[in-house]
This record gives structure tokens, C-alpha cells and sequence, in this order.
């Protein structure tokens, strides 16, 4: 029986470190600072998110594990911490974890809550432990695709509430 040869997502872009705009370079060394934050014995997974939010303010978060299992992550936590400021949206996302941090399918569409549609405007950056030579830099819809599901879609705008 022949196999289907495996399909490989294409690699995301990197680029170099210092080339980042220096409000970027701002939000990763905040969610590099925070990881160290993280209450992860379980997974022993540390995960450290910081977003900036249309309001110019940084938030972070970080992955947060329970002894039966609910774990809240680092994006949800930063958003939340935004949300809490009553600022509806945010422009960049920095994730700072061990591969490379890019936020998980859930964290995704959680974060296209508060992206605005214009995914395409959204900077996601991930970066390994610690500032590296490269890290990741793509734009939101990137991971979640352009036609993702959204307040939009059921005539929420985020900003009136
Ligand atoms: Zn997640």
C-alpha cells in the first residue's frame, strides 16, 4: 500500500533579532522577562507572552497549571490583562517559549477576539529561550488564516464593549 507523502507546513519567516522595530524589540524583551514567571511543574513548559495593545501599553502573561489539570496559557492571560485596561485591541504579539513560541490553535482564535480584521497588520513574533541571532516574525494571518472566524462574523465589534 503506497503512503501519501507526509505534508510539511512551510516554515514560518524569521528575521534577525536586532533588525526588529525597536517597539517590537520592546515586546519580546518583555515576554523573554516574564517566562521565568510561568507556574508550570507539571509540563515544566514555561511559556511568556507580551502583547502591545493599541493603547501603546505592553501587557504579558504567562502559562499558569493547575494540579488537576486546567491550565490557563500565557496569551489568555495577557489578553485578559488587556482587556482588563478596557483596551479591545492589540498589534503585536510576542511568545517567548522553547520551540520557538508560536501561540497554540486555541490561543489563536482567542487572540482573533481582540486582532481587528486586519490580520494582516498584526505582528506575531516568536522567540526560543532567550534572545537568539533570529527569531520568528510573521504577521497574524499567517497562523490563522484570512478568512478565520471572528466577532465580525456575528456582528460584534469588541470596541463598543
Ligand atoms: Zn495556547
Amino acid at each position: 500500500m503506497r503512503t501519501r507523502p507526509a505534508r510539511k507546513t512551510p516554515d514560518l519567516p524569521q528575521v534577525v533579532y536586532r533588525t526588529l522595530h525597536p517597539k517590537e524589540k520592546e515586546v519580546v524583551l518583555s515576554a523573554v522577562d516574564i517566562q521565568s514567571s510561568a507556574y508550570a511543574p507539571y509540563s515544566n513548559y514555561k511559556v511568556g507572552v507580551a502583547i502591545l495593545g493599541t493603547n501603546g501599553k505592553i501587557y504579558t502573561g504567562v502559562n499558569v497549571e493547575n494540579v488537576f489539570y486546567k491550565a490557563m496559557h500565557a496569551e489568555e492571560v495577557a489578553l485578559s490583562e488587556m482587556a482588563k485596561d478596557k483596551c479591545r485591541r492589540f498589534m503585536t504579539l510576542c511568545c517567548a517559549a522553547l520551540n520557538g513560541g508560536i501561540p497554540c490553535l486555541s490561543c489563536r482564535q482567542f487572540m482573533r477576539e481582540f486582532s481587528g480584521e486586519d490580520l494582516e497588520d498584526v505582528i506575531i513574533i516568536g522567540v526560543k529561550n532567550g534572545i537568539q541571532d533570529r527569531v520568528i516574525r510573521c504577521t497574524f494571518a499567517d497562523i490563522i488564516g484570512v478568512d478565520s472566524f471572528g466577532p465580525q462574523d456575528l456582528g460584534i465589534n469588541p470596541m463598543k464593549y
